[in-house]
């Protein structure tokens, strides 16, 4: 796979698609991770002499300008971190896109507006795809794709603009396909995976291809609930998806699945609510585990020290709330634990890798130095499709 720092792009314009997908909060951006983690390869660019422009999508407008979700604050934000002036267009493709792309002024960069206020970028129709796609490719010289979050969709922004320009992945990309593909070939044993989050449903297809792969898979978050009712307790007004129960039992039957011993139960799904540490097989009718408890967080510890690998996915509670943050503070420090500083050179330590939107923000808002992971993956979907074995449409084109 051609990397950006391969191409001549010197007196060149470059459509870079980034992964700039941020919460919005109040007109302002929230946390403004994501736009961090594009700002080196703009950077580069830029002083290699490129004309920059950037594409990207914020939230799911319905293929419509919708102010809400215009690219506007991060914009802002993002000429913030640069320190360069960007020049923010008011449509993708319109007259304001084609002005702000000829304009030679020499501050460099172009952010477009949201790529999803055009219907034909989540077009299923090949045909319409494609003629948006041909009118983005019309603006440059180059394409180079940093947005690992959206290589899972077959979008124009990510699949077919690549078909029609020189391209090349993006630092990001890159680092994301070199970190899966360690995970995917020939882990260090043991293999740990740690899964947690909401519903079990939206990881069905993960579990049943990391099952056979994994040493141990350690489950908790909301998911747990089902596994523990599956194992015929009485888990309150937890989360419980009773459809799953089946599928459960089926994975506990390989015998590699850890649950939690222990939960924080509350009178309900609120901050200021009642709440205690209660067993796991005990919890009371009326109350609902939005935590997993101390001892678990221990059993957790113990279950992954000495790994070699480990996968996390998931908060282990309701991190957004303070008072059920510490289950998935505990299980963060037992992983960055494992990996010593060389373990990024592969000298020592374990593989550490943590995916997903919501529990790369856990590790933000928790205050845990990113650094001491080997790799927090930015894009929750696209990593977990391609630890499930599917092809993704915008690396595939990449690698061309
Ligand atoms: P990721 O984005 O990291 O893949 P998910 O989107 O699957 O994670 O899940 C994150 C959400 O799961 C968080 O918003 C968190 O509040 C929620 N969650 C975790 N544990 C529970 C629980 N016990 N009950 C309800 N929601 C939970
Ligand atoms: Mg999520």
């Amino acid at each position: 796979m051609r990397v950006a720092a391969d191409l001549d792009v010197k007196d060149k314009r470059v459509l870079v698609r980034c992964d700039l997908n941020v919460p919005i909060e109040d007109g302002k951006v929230g946390d403004d991770g994501r736009i961090r983690a594009s700002v080196p390869l703009l950077k580069d660019l830029a002083d290699r002499g490129a004309k920059v422009i950037v594409l990207a999508h914020l939230g799911r407008p319905k293929g419509e300008p919708d102010p809400e979700y215009s690219l506007a604050p991060v914009g802002k934000r993002l000429e913030e971190l640069l320190g360069i002036e960007v020049r923010m267009a008011q449509d993708v493709v319109g007259e304001s896109a084609r002005e702000a792309v000829r304009a030679t002024e020499p501050d460099p960069v172009v952010l477009l507006e949201n790529v999803r206020f055009d219907p034909r970028e989540t077009s299923k129709d090949d045909g319409e795809r494609a003629e948006f796609a041909d009118e983005l490719a019309g603006f440059a010289d180059f394409y180079v794709d940093d947005a690992f979050g959206a290589v899972h969709r077959k979008h124009a922004s990510v699949y077919d603009v690549a078909e029609r320009l020189p391209h090349a992945a993006g630092p990001l990309v890159a680092a994301e396909v070199e970190v899966l593909k360690r995970l995917t070939e020939e882990p260090a044993r043991p293999y740990l995976v740690v899964l947690g989050g909401s519903k079990v449903s939206d990881k069905l297809k993960v579990i049943e291809a990391l099952l056979p792969k994994v040493d141990k898979l350690l489950v908790g978050g909301g998911m747990c609930f089902t596994f523990l009712a599956a194992q015929g307790h009485d888990v309150g007004s937890s989360l419980l998806e009773k459809d799953q129960l089946d599928t459960c039992k089926a994975f506990l039957d390989t015998g590699k699945i850890v649950l939690p011993v222990d939960v924080v139960a509350a009178e309900k799904f609120d901050a200021d609510a009642a709440h205690d540490v209660v067993d796991a097989e005990q919890i009371p009718s009326d109350r609902m585990g939005l935590d997993i408890g101390p001892k678990s967080v221990e059993l957790f510890a113990e279950a992954l020290a000495g790994a070699g690998t480990v996968f996390w996915n998931g908060p282990m509670g309701v991190f957004e709330m303070a008072p059920y943050a510490e289950g998935t503070r505990g299980v963060a420090e037992a992983v960055a634990a494992l990996s010593s500083g060389d373990a990024k050179s592969g000298d020592g330590g374990a593989l550490t890798v943590v995916g997903g939107g919501d529990s790369a923000a856990a590790v933000r808002a928790l205050g845990i130095d990113e650094a001491r992971f080997t790799h927090i993956s930015t894009g929750g979907g696209a990593s977990l499709e391609y630890l499930e074995g599917k092809a993704l449409p915008g690396l595939t084109i990449l690698e061309d």
